[in-house]
């Protein structure tokens, strides 16, 4: 991993280098710079073995000028204060580039999920969850998985949110298994939108994605579906691929569906039988590929490595891959970035489809959620691109901001101050 940036201060970095273009005070421009409040809290769980443990835990609600607190919860051993409250506010200008009626939150717990049981697992969510619920809901916050979370996580915070408060409100979080409220086409959503937008990229760049070369690095829920769709839909070659444990690679092309498999059965893509080598993550990263993807954690291009990418298109999958200066010098050495807030937002959007389903107790068929998440990243898409053209601006990234900015500074001066 890279030289660490402190991601919150990358966040107000890019606000402040959007603002130059958009209508927004300085003393509005503050408010959106900063979470409105975020809670900290110490979690005690007791071990299989009898013991208590304390766990640290955040949520960070960033802001709700465009509606409900929306984002996820990561369990990690990294998750920090400052990153909980970086990724809510990314929430914030995400949803504002896909214009879905929702502000930004995100939570974490500090922990290594591997180190517990699945009994202390769901103790500690529920722990998290009782926290959680005079702060959620689903007209208040509604959190999601994000790293080391999924569905199972999930139902029990909706089931602990329920059980107390006496009611059924399955849209109080997303990314649930379909017989507790889950929407189809949920789990692949954010790997379909990274797709979307690689296949939109390349379209706006005149150049040729079913010959393109790919490079993935992280192959969780974001990286795996993204190779795999991009592979089966796009008929690009994924060439290479990465996980904590190192990178995969084949020049003739992997299989993105049986290194994922392989990974499910042992779990790290590494020893994946039919790979022409291995190497380390580092030398993913600076491949000579057409498109590369960072689907894994914030921070992991610095300036230096920026200086070695060879890729020409970078689709950034994770959340904050890149560094302010690995941005700066990507962007002066004419590599084309389409940033998180757009290329990974297929999650909060079909989020957002359900939570509407969840809201109207009526569920749509997959073919529905994949047309409306087409449409909703193909206008984002237009919207960013016009944006870059008609401010004339350097990258892809300030284009989104900007097109964020303005949407929410509407918003707020629309609802007014209140004292
Ligand atoms: P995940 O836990 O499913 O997968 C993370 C992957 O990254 C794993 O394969 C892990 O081994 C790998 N990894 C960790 N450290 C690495 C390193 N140093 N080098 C290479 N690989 C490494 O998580 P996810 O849900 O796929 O999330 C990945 C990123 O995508 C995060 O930044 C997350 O915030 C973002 N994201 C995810 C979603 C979603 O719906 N899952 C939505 C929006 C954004």
């Amino acid at each position: 991993m890279a030289e660490e940036a402190n991601p919150f201060e990358s966040l107000q970095e890019q606000i402040d280098d959007a603002a130059v273009h958009v209508d927004v005070p300085e003393d509005v421009l503050e408010r959106f710079k900063h979470p409105e409040r975020v809670l900290e809290t110490n979690l005690t769980v007791e071990m299989d073995d009898g013991s208590l443990s304390i766990f640290k835990a955040f949520r960070s609600q960033f802001n709700g000028d465009r509606g409900p607190y929306k984002g996820g919860v990561r369990y990690h051993p990294g998750v920090s204060r400052d990153e909980v409250k970086a990724l809510s506010g990314w929430m914030v200008y995400k949803c504002g580039v896909v214009d879905i009626p929702y502000g930004g939150g995100k939570g974490g717990i500090v922990v290594e999920p591997r180190d517990l049981s699945t009994g202390e697992l769901e103790r500690l969510t529920r722990s998290f969850a009782k926290e959680l619920r005079p702060i959620v809901g689903e007209d208040r916050d509604i959190p999601a998985p994000d790293v080391n979370t999924g569905q199972r996580e999930m139902n029990w915070i909706k089931d602990t949110y329920e059980t107390l408060e006496n009611t059924t409100a399955p849209g109080v979080v997303t990314g649930k298994a379909i017989e507790s409220g889950g929407s189809e086409g949920r789990v692949e959503a954010t790997g379909r939108s990274v797709m979307l937008t690689a296949r939109e990229a390349f379209d706006y760049l005149d150049r040729d994605i079913e010959s393109a070369t790919v490079a993935v690095q992280g192959y969780g829920n974001a990286g795996s579906v993204a190779a795999k769709l991009i592979e089966s839909e796009l008929g690009a070659n994924v060439v290479a691929v990465s996980d904590s444990s190192g990178a995969v690679h084949d020049p003739g092309g992997l299989d993105a569906a049986a290194v994922r498999s392989h990974k499910d059965e042992t779990g790290t893509v590494t020893g994946y039988p039919d790979a022409s080598e291995e190497f380390s993550n580092e030398d993913l990263l600076t491949m000579d590929v057409d498109l590369l993807i960072p689907a894994a954690l914030e921070n992991a291009i610095d300036g230096d490595l920026a200086r070695d990418v060879k890729a020409d298109v970078v689709v950034e999958a994770a959340n904050g891959p890149l560094t302010p200066e690995a941005d700066d010098v990507l962007t002066e050495s004419e590599v084309y970035v389409f940033p998180d807030i757009l290329a990974n937002a297929g999650g909060v959007t079909v989020s957002y489809f359900e939570w509407v389903q969840n809201r109207q107790r009526f569920y749509w068929p997959e073919s529905r959620v994949n047309d409306e998440l087409e449409r909703h990243i193909v206008d984002a898409f237009d919207g960013l691109t016009a944006a870059f053209e008609n401010h004339d601006l350097p990258n892809f990234r300030r284009a989104a901001y900007v097109v964020a900015l303005e949407r929410l500074g509407r918003a707020y001066r629309e609802s007014g101050t209140w004292p």
